[in-house]
């Protein structure tokens, strides 16, 4: 017997027809022997109709009472489900986050889980009972209500299957897995059967759609295996990985690039002629940093002639600030010029295999070269290849990367890359 914790998103708790069918689900799964822990969402668009509430009542609603209200929306889901389980003839307790108990910090809006007594869910559990527990929400030292930020219910999920050491913990949601690109971008996307956590964090824009980011950390912190599923067909899902040493991911021969992400979002700014010494780079990034301007990719020239360039990307909501900011800095540190270009896309190939071939950028740099893609930046981390393009171009860019990397191959049938 193995003890599985659910979570299952707002989409599929819409409705009173899906909550049924969810039901059916926890209980298929507990008639195959296993102990079910379930942790849900509010009802699609319940939260942001709570929210919109709160807007018409109040222009500076206090974060303590947002939280009260937005709970609510996850305590509907878990009594309507307990019913539905008894009417299949399933025992089921629900329980709201102050009395499983997850308790967090007072950061109302996006608290951070402290501990999880899972005694409560164990003595329901050994009654032979499901446990329905309210996703999103927590109750601090003081006994106030928090919520976990939204798309919280993954890492309530998580957590929950950290603390009563389950075997797995499955995210249903209305989508069947995790792709290797955005298959509205291309359409030879492929679902992706293991990914590491790692790389699944490297791809957030891919995922945040499945799976809330901050889960993910999480997951890889407590050694989490995550599967993510759809609640409308039996399919396998995609694995999301903690990875050990010599874990599962290792043996994925010829796997090199696990997904292709692309961001559409970003500025690339260039400052330019900055003499070069020492701090001048901290002393650029201080105001970005003060007002938690979010800077990505970051290269710099060799200094030629006692000066240097230096380009990184920001936000394109965040550009005009940016550049606002560092023109300020523009006498003090002797720069020539501050250049913005926001028509700009951030392509990104992510995967554990690079770490150990070689040859992964020059396929790359080839496949966008034969292709016409210019190049304006490029980046790389161990397991991450970023590079900045024309935004025209990046869809051209995913297309190419994802035939060079034969990503619409399952995965162990992909070549090396020097076969
Ligand atoms: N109901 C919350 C939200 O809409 C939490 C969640 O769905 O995960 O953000
Ligand atoms: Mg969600």
């Amino acid at each position: 017997m193995s003890l599985i914790v659910q979570k299952y998103g707002g989409s599929s708790m819409a409705s009173i027809e899906r909550i049924q069918h969810v039901a059916r689900r926890v209980a298929r799964t507990q008639a195959a022997g296993h102990k079910v822990v379930v942790v849900v969402s509010a009802m699609a668009g319940e939260t942001d109709r709570l929210l919109s509430l709160s807007g018409k009542i109040s222009s500076k609603p206090r974060d303590r009472e947002i939280d009260v209200l937005l709970a609510t929306g996850e305590q509907v889901s878990i009594a309507l489900l307990a019913l539905a389980l008894g009417e299949i003839g399933v025992e089921a307790r629900s329980l709201l986050g102050h009395q499983v108990k997850i308790v967090t910090d007072n950061v109302h809006g996006s608290a951070r889980i402290h501990t999880i007594d899972a005694s409560p869910v164990h003595e329901c559990l050994d009654r032979g009972e499901v446990v329905v527990v309210a996703g999103f929400q927590g109750v601090d030292h003081e006994g106030n209500i928090t919520t976990l930020g939204r798309g919280g219910s993954d890492l309530s999920a998580v957590a929950m299957a950290a603390a009563v050491k389950a075997d797995a913990c499955e995210i249903y949601s209305d989508v069947d897995g995790i792709y290797t690109t955005d298959p509205n971008m291309y359409a030879k996307a492929t679902k992706i059967e293991r990914i590491s956590c790692e790389e699944m964090l490297e791809l957030a824009s891919l995922g945040a759609k499945v799976l809330q980011a901050r889960s993910v950390e999480f997951a890889l912190k407590y050694g989490v295996a995550i599967c993510c599923k759809s609640t409308f067909d039996d399919g396998e899902g995609s694995w999301v990985l903690p990875d050990g040493p010599g874990g599962s991911m290792a043996s994925l021969e010829g796997a090199v690039v696990t997904g292709i992400a692309a961001d559409r979002q970003a500025a690339r700014i260039s400052v330019t002629r900055i003499p070069d010494r020492a701090g001048a780079a901290a002393e650029l990034f201080e105001p970005l940093g003060r007002e938690a301007i979010n800077v990505d990719v970051i290269v710099q020239t060799a200094p030629q002639d006692g000066h240097c360039d230096l380009s990184f990307t920001v936000p394109k909501a965040s550009a005009k600030q940016a550049q606002q900011l560092l023109e300020g800095l523009r006498s003090e540190l002797g720069f020539a010029e501050v250049r913005v270009d926001d028509c700009v896309a951030k392509v990104s190939i992510v995967g554990a295999g690079m770490r150990s071939q070689s040859g992964v950028a020059l396929r790359c740099f080839r496949a966008l070269g034969q292709a016409g893609v210019n190049l304006q930046l490029i980046s790389t981390s161990e397991i991450k290849i970023s590079v900045v393009v024309d935004e025209r171009f990046a869809e051209v860019a995913v297309r190419v990367l994802h035939d060079a990397f034969e990503l619409d191959k399952p995965q162990g049938e992909r070549k090396g890359l020097h076969d």
